[in-house]
């Protein structure tokens, strides 16, 4: 007799109380590596001192692909596959949303990898 084997998928906890809508972007501070399957405006890429290519950042720190006016990606549909995998609410968000305060407060850009 074979038992069937599940393979556990990742399912992130969600915080159903946090939005987009009341966050200064911060996802959109961390280093965001393009995948070749991406298909963003050349005008939003750049190469990281790895020779990766990545998306561009200000000089405010956040990605050029930002609509800092609305602090909306002015790229949504065609967003590159790690931004579209970052969860809304997810660990790594709610992680992010914490240090902001902080990290404003001290003026410092942040660069992740
Ligand atoms: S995914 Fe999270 S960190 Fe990114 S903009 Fe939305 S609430 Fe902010
Ligand atoms: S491509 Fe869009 S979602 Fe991704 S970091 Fe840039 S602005 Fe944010």
């Amino acid at each position: 007799m074979s038992a069937t084997r599940v393979t556990p998928v990742y399912e992130p906890v969600i915080d159903p109380s946090v939005h987009c809508s009341n966050c200064q972007a911060v996802c959109c501070r961390l280093l965001v590596v393009l995948m070749p399957d991406d298909v963003v405006p050349a005008r939003f890429i750049t190469r990281d001192e790895r020779d990766l290519e990545v998306m561009a950042r200000g000089e405010e720190g956040w990605c050029a692909a930002l609509d800092l006016d609305t602090m909306q990606c002015s790229i949504y549909e065609q967003r590159p596959y790690i931004c579209r995998g970052f969860a809304m609410g997810g660990p790594y968000c709610l992680s992010e949303r914490e240090k902001w305060p902080d990290l404003a407060k001290a003026g410092i850009p942040i660069v992740l990898c």
